[in-house]
């Protein structure tokens, strides 16, 4: 197997990159992180010529390694590559340790990788500090983080059954809230996207437009763009407010499970209040405005026979982006998951149907990123503590989570990009927390990730399939 690669010492701005039979797993990533330092230093002026040459080469892993390597495209930045081969070393450690834990010797050879390569941007950062400026020496080890979920309040007139949000009398203040968006605006992106959370935001509605007031104003001085995002119950959107979202261009991603059934099942009030017929009024308003705006429902291993019904029935009522999350944190068995592939064909096949109607199943956008599991979203708590969300969302116990996602205080954080993630890093992270403490959640973890992988190639599949 020959492919253009090539590393092993810089020569005219190419590296030659040979990989035979007395290399391992350790080798292999020794050379690459030789690369990785290189690409830091020269940025764009990088360029890689990979020839991997696999002669009498009999481990498998390095073998699978090789091949991510070779079928990566080169079009972003070489850290990337870094990131996946490293995800996949994780990877295969926890599905040994969770199926074949007696292999001992395969996982601690992917221990020793992990252990002495999993901090390698530092690492990296170290070894050449002082030849690349500061700005660029960020910019080409970090992706960079455009978006920032603020939230504002722990309070919520929902008790939903799959929620994480402790609730608790907790709201943010204005200083807190100020100093996020100025974080936000660290970015070295130019399109940034600011997102109001929960517990319930519009609880917060005053706060909001503040925030809003701001933030635009940065956004006018620092010529980036913005987009404001609302994530809400419903329950307290009056028209007022759609038109002052309407006017300011917010996107409102509006939660509702589906028929009264359904929602009063999984979304019960806190005081045994009627607010559904609130939700289905303001819905109605939500469709007659013009706001952008997508539906999200929730889907449990306990409702998923449900999904098809729920989805038809948000299509009766005028819905045209709906997107649909499976719960996090639950162990999706062979059984939920059928059932849950049967639901999404039904859906797929109703869309394609009745194409007239323009429906889209958010779900199947380019944005979305598969598995979910891993996209830990960088969110600001009411006092302040920047946290990594998804984490959090894998257990009810959200104060001792939030402690072990804590990523830095608001009032200590001065670039934002510094703490951009990626998939290794969340799984990594993940697994420390989870794994090591608690045991149990590897098989949680590690189901959740397969599922995502799942869903992401059976959606692409079935959106060519089924779409028009
Ligand atoms: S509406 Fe949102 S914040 Fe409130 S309980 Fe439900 S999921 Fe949690």
């Amino acid at each position: 197997m020959v492919n253009k690669i090539c590393l092993d010492g810089m020569k005219n701005g190419y590296f030659e990159f040979k990989i035979d039979k007395n290399d391992n797993m350790k080798t292999f990533f020794k050379k690459i992180m030789e690369a990785a330092k290189y690409y830091t230093i020269l940025g764009n002026r990088f360029l890689i010529d990979y020839n991997i040459i696999l002669n009498d080469i009999e481990d498998k892993e390095l073998k699978k390694l090789c091949e991510i390597a070779s079928n990566f495209l080169l079009k972003k930045s070489f850290i990337n590559l870094v990131d996946n081969l490293l995800f996949y070393v994780l990877y295969r450690r926890e599905v040994l340790l969770l199926r074949n834990p007696e292999k001992t010797r395969e996982i601690e050879k992917l221990n020793e990788v992990l252990n002495e390569f999993s901090n390698y941007r530092e690492k990296i950062a170290k070894a050449i500090k002082g030849s690349v400026k500061k700005d660029e020496l960020t910019s080409r080890l970090y992706n960079g983080i455009d978006r920032l979920v603020v939230l504002l309040t722990h309070s919520c007139q929902l008790r939903c059954k799959y929620c994480r949000v402790k609730k608790f009398e907790a709201d943010m203040n204005e200083d807190i809230l100020f100093d996020a968006i100025k974080l936000l605006f660290t970015s070295s992106k130019k399109d940034l996207q600011l997102q109001f959370f929960g517990g319930e935001p519009l609880l917060k509605f005053e706060l909001i437009k503040e925030a809003v007031d701001y933030a635009e104003y940065i956004s006018k001085k620092t010529k980036k763009n913005l987009q404001l995002i609302l994530t809400t119950n419903g329950i307290e959107l009056t028209a007022d407010r759609l038109s002052y979202f309407n006017k300011h261009n917010f996107l409102i991603e509006f939660s509702i499970d589906g028929d009264i059934e359904t929602q009063l099942r999984t979304r019960k009030s806190k005081d045994g209040k009627d607010y559904y017929s609130i939700v289905k009024e303001n819905l109605n308003k939500v469709i007659k405005s013009d706001i952008p705006y997508y539906t999200i429902s929730v889907v449990t291993p306990e409702t998923v026979s449900k999904l098809y019904k729920n989805f038809k029935y948000l299509v009766e009522k005028g819905h045209r982006r709906i997107q649909i999350n499976y719960s996090l944190g639950f162990y999706w068995g062979t059984k939920e998951t059928n059932e849950l592939v049967k639901q999404l064909i039904k859906i797929m096949s109703f869309i394609k149907k009745n194409s007239e109607l323009g429906i889209e199943l958010v779900n199947t956008q380019k944005t979305r990123k598969e598995p979910v599991v891993l996209n830990a979203e960088l969110t600001v708590d009411c006092d302040g503590t920047i946290y990594l969300e998804t984490g959090i969302c894998l257990e009810e116990d959200f104060l001792k989570m939030k402690k072990n996602f804590k990523v830095i205080d608001v009032l200590e954080a001065k670039n934002i990009d510094i703490y951009s993630t990626n998939r290794f890093n969340n799984f990594y992270r993940l697994v420390k927390v989870y794994a090591e403490q608690y045991p149990g959640f590897r098989k949680i973890i590690v189901n959740n990730i397969e599922l995502g992988n799942f869903l992401d190639r059976f959606l692409k599949g079935a959106k060519n399939k089924y779409e028009n």
